[in-house]
């Protein structure tokens, strides 16, 4: 099997080296750089199939860096590390394409966690990039979700979103017309027990909502009370 190669980003010496060998003991092939120039120098020469990416560097900022990488990369998942702690702070992050937010300090458990659920997801996308157009395109209402190229339409309007603004909307397509709670949101788009924090699948859900609701278009993601979300055609 092929070891996954990881960049790790970070300028605190004692944490880049419990990262590289942590992460070598998992079996990945790590490199360590630690600063914002010198990490898009490495990102453009390599074949990353992660990026752990600390947002405070020297050079460029981490989220600057992220947002170079974005402009042509949408793929790689990208995981940030910050010593900021709040929702609104994890969901700025996330809203430039990051893939997860990881909290300093963590837990390296934690870390191995994330960088596990963070390939699998990336697995999944790759099996179905090997589909013809038409298998791979999701169909509900209005909407067009192509899985491939992370496109989504509704009628003819293109709808931009992040990356895990994405999976959310393929996770409620995939279930559609069906009650979800936020644990079961939160779980299967994250991957992971997001710590109890079931805010931050309303704040998606928000972030989903105003990107696709547009003006002459019903509703399609709904509030059921006290239980979650359903998706479905406006009644
Ligand atoms: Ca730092």
């Amino acid at each position: 099997m092929k070891m996954n190669s990881i960049l790790v980003v970070e300028d605190e010496d004692k944490i880049a080296r419990l990262l590289e060998l942590e992460l070598e003991y998992e079996g990945y092939k790590v490199t360590k750089v630690m600063d914002g120039f010198e990490a898009f120098e490495a990102y453009k020469k390599g074949n990353w199939d992660l990026i752990l990416l600390d947002v405070m560097l020297p050079g460029i900022s981490g989220i600057e860096l992220l947002r170079r990488i974005r402009l042509n990369d949408k793929h790689t998942p990208v995981l940030l590390l910050t010593a900021k702690s709040s929702v609104e702070d994890k969901v700025s992050g996330l809203d430039y394409g990051a893939n997860d937010y990881i909290t300093k300090p963590f837990q390296i458990e934690e870390v191995l966690a994330r960088v596990r659920a963070a390939l699998r997801m990336k697995t999944v996308e790759q099996a179905n990039q090997n589909q013809s157009p038409e298998e791979d395109l999701i169909k509900f209402a209005d909407l067009k979700v192509n899985p491939k190229t992370r496109e989504v339409f509704r009628d003819e309007e293109a709808i931009d979103l992040t990356p895990r603004e994405f999976d959310l909307l393929v996770y409620l397509i995939t279930n559609k017309r069906q009650v979800l709670n936020r644990d079961q949101i939160l779980e299967a788009v994250w991957g992971y027990d997001f710590f109890g924090d079931t805010n931050v699948v309303d704040v998606y859900i928000r972030y989903v909502r105003k990107k696709m609701e547009l003006p002459n278009k019903p509703p399609l993601i709904h509030t059921v009370r006290g239980v979650g979300y359903v998706l479905k055609e406006a009644k």
